[in-house]
């Protein structure tokens, strides 16, 4: 479907105050550190009650954590982890491609995601957790949202819509590019499984999909899993709790084919589920823009997902801080968000459509293990920072910003 041209045309970008963040995962989190950093009044809500679990790989690539720097949240995440993650193990049908990663960390959702609301509250930002929001109308120079902690609606400035993949209700301002659809996502944390190494993230691929799995900063384990929903029954894919035995077990054959343990049964009724996975709607309109998963969504391999989302929040916050006037914001921000977005997002797109079926996984293994230097060109090439303005990106990450063959050399083998 293509997305119609906003009509809205916005003059005084400049008298913009009060802006709305909602939703508290990464996304949100830049977003409402930068514009609270640019001088404007926040106010940023979840609808959780925190902390809170999510499915998610828990992965944050040096890209991630350069965006994290530019908001000064690098050192509180940081603070979090003993170690930097070293691995990048991807198994397929027996055959094994090991890279060396230049940095990154692993760091549960519950913890990173409490630690930077935590961080925006001693900094004096209004966050209100527990509060559910909904976008009641979009109008030239102000959004309009219902708050379930209040009696009224409240008129904002702008709105920064950064509700991951679940926020819905704005397809009339913001319509889907592409539907959701593709694979689930599935994740769970446990106590312990075989074979799961430290400083490293393991990739499991197989005709189901695939399964991530990192040591979290307590020594569990985090499961996270993409599985394509043609591969579930009829009822299991369909409904959420009759599937969660399904999908465990969808989870334990890929597991399986590989030199990890597999997950015990029981774990089936605590196991997260997301909608599918793949979408995209367009970016802006008017005063609201998305950013974060509620733009978009790409399959992350080493940590991606995150850092998109932190740079996508920080560059929003500077769309609506620029100097450009006469221009519609919404529309601003779709080019901004289409020009950061495309190049950086074709090199994962590219890896799990060639992981969508077993012929062209295996014709990709067979390419990594011939041609080492791709695996690490493309890792290079996904921690390398985002294209948002500020000095403290480049100073994290020169690293991998001197190139690949500053970072540690891959070790491939079968
Ligand atoms: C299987 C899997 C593995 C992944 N692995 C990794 C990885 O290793 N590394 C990585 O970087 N990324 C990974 N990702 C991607 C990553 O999880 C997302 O890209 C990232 O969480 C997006 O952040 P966000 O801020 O956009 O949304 P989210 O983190 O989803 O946060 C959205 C927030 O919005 C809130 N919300 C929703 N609706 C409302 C509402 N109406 N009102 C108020 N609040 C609302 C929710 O409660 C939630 O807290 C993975 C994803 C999946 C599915």
């Amino acid at each position: 479907m293509i997305a119609p041209q906003s009509t809205v045309k916005v003059n005084d970008i400049r008298s913009i105050h009060r802006v709305i963040v909602i939703g508290a995962g990464p996304a949100g989190a830049a977003a409402a550190m930068r514009l609270h950093d640019q001088g404007r009044s926040v106010l940023w809500v979840d609808r959780s009650d925190f902390p809170r679990p999510k499915v998610c790989g828990c992965c944050l690539n040096l890209a991630a954590i350069g965006g994290l720097a530019l908001v000064r949240c690098d050192q509180t995440v940081r603070d979090l982890v003993a170690g930097e993650l070293r691995y990048w193990k991807l198994e397929n049908g027996g055959r094994k491609i090991d890279a060396s990663l230049p940095g990154g960390i692993a760091v549960s959702r519950t913890r990173m995601d409490v630690a930077l609301i935590d961080e925006a509250r001693s900094r004096g930002i209004e966050m209100r957790t527990n509060c559910d929001a909904r976008i009641v109308d979009v109008t030239a120079k102000s959004v309009v949202v219902r708050l379930s902690d209040a009696s009224r609606d409240e008129a904002f400035d702008v709105a920064l819509l950064a509700t991951g993949l679940s926020g819905g209700g704005v397809s009339r301002w913001l319509p889907w590019i592409q539907e959701p659809s593709g694979p689930l996502g599935a994740g769970i944390v446990v106590d312990e499984l075989t074979g799961v190494a430290p400083q490293t993230i393991h990739m499991i691929c197989g005709d189901q999909g695939y399964v991530g799995l990192v040591q979290l900063e307590d020594g569990r384990i985090d499961v996270a899993a993409a599985l394509r929903k043609e591969k579930f029954s009829e009822t299991g894919g369909e409904s959420l709790k009759s599937g969660r035995a399904e999908i465990l077990n969808q989870i334990n054959s890929i597991l399986a084919s590989s030199s990890l343990g597999t997950l015990p049964q029981e774990l089936a009724t605590s196991l997260m589920t997301t909608p599918p996975l793949h979408r995209q709607r367009r970016a802006g309109s008017g005063r609201l823009l998305a950013i974060g998963d509620a733009a978009g969504y790409v399959e992350p391999f080493t940590g991606e997902g995150m850092a998109w989302a932190i740079g996508t929040g920080i560059a929003a916050a500077d769309c609506i801080d620029g100097d450009r006037v006469n221009l519609d914001l919404g529309q601003q921000w779709c080019d901004t968000y289409a020009a950061m977005m495309r190049k950086r997002q074709w090199i994962c797109r590219a890896l799990s459509q060639s992981l969508a079926s077993p012929s062209s996984s295996r014709w990709l293994m067979r390419g990594m293990h011939l041609a080492p230097w791709i695996v690490r060109r493309a890792i290079w090439r996904l921690n390398k920072p985002l294209p948002v303005a500020g000095r403290a990106v480049d100073l994290l990450t020169r690293r991998v910003s001197e190139g690949p063959d500053a970072a540690p050399r891959s070790r491939v083998g079968l």
